[in-house]
């Protein structure tokens, strides 16, 4: 079983039952109840419970939240990041649809044959050995130095050169050279200067971007990928933090985010 999909369940000390403890325990308080009834509010064991009890409101009375510090609730039941989850899916499932539509015109699928220069003289031929559609998001806006040791810089092709598909090493490529589909990831400054030729990077054009030598038919998506269903980008707000995952949407649409703590 994969790492993430083994749930650590808490189970409760008095009925054994799981998805509670104790103190949130209805067998637990009905015992508590019937005690009360028949030996009063004062007996050790009510007592005890009593003192539990109120100590547990007011620390949820006083708790603060990790994610907007606003006190009442904390991270799991924060209604601004809930909202702020949904903004950015919004965002990224639009960034997915550009992105796919983007390949499946120049069909750079699993299989393509790719131009991309790596180095002085070398424009060599690669293949696309795979797409990584889970790095295919927003905050992935990079155009090089991909990095599997940074979730903000994953690669969204990987390759392989014509000349050794099988013994080469895998590079990781990069986008089509398609400035629509780059507007999801870069500021409007900075694809105005792409459309000019003087972005500071234009003279690395052909080593950035690839160009499809050989097309294939692209094939589908995971299920749910195009909506971002799922936990992808609940993870990246805990990964990455809020800034990272919210700089990308104001740059890029101006987007100024709802109840935003200063
Ligand atoms: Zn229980
Ligand atoms: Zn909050």
């Amino acid at each position: 079983m994969p790492y993430a999909k083994r749930v650590r369940k808490i189970h409760c000390s008095h009925c054994g039952l799981p998805g509670h403890n104790r103190s949130t325990c209805e067998e637990h308080r009905k015992m508590i109840e019937a005690r009360r009834h028949a030996k009063g509010s004062d007996d050790w064991y009510v007592a005890q419970y009593d003192r539990k009890q109120k100590k547990r409101a007011e620390k949820s009375k006083n708790r603060t939240c990790s994610y907007c510090a606003d006190t009442g609730h904390n991270r799991a039941t924060c209604k601004h990041l809930a909202e702020h989850i949904e903004v950015t899916r919004e965002f990224n499932s639009a960034y997915r649809r550009a992105f796919y539509d983007s390949i499946t015109k120049v069909g750079m699928g699993r299989g393509a044959i790719i131009r991309q220069v790596r180095g002085l003289n070398d424009t060599g031929l690669f293949v696309i050995n795979s797409i990584n559609w889970e790095n295919i998001n927003i905050w992935n806006g990079h155009l090089r130095f991909f990095s599997h040791r940074e979730p903000q810089r994953l690669p969204p092709f990987e390759s392989k050169p014509l000349s050794a598909i099988v013994a080469g090493r895998t590079f990781y490529s990069g986008y089509p050279y398609d400035l629509d589909m780059l507007s999801h990831i870069l500021s409007p400054s900075s694809i105005e200067n792409w459309r000019k030729d003087i972005h500071y990077l234009s003279h690395d054009r052909d080593a950035l971007f690839a160009e499809v030598v050989s097309p294939v038919p692209v094939e589908s998506p995971p299920p749910g990928w195009f909506d971002c269903k799922g936990k992808t980008i609940k993870k990246a707000y805990v990964d990455l933090g809020r800034h990272a995952l919210q700089l990308p949407l104001r740059a890029m649409h101006n987007f100024d985010y709802p109840s935003q703590q200063s």
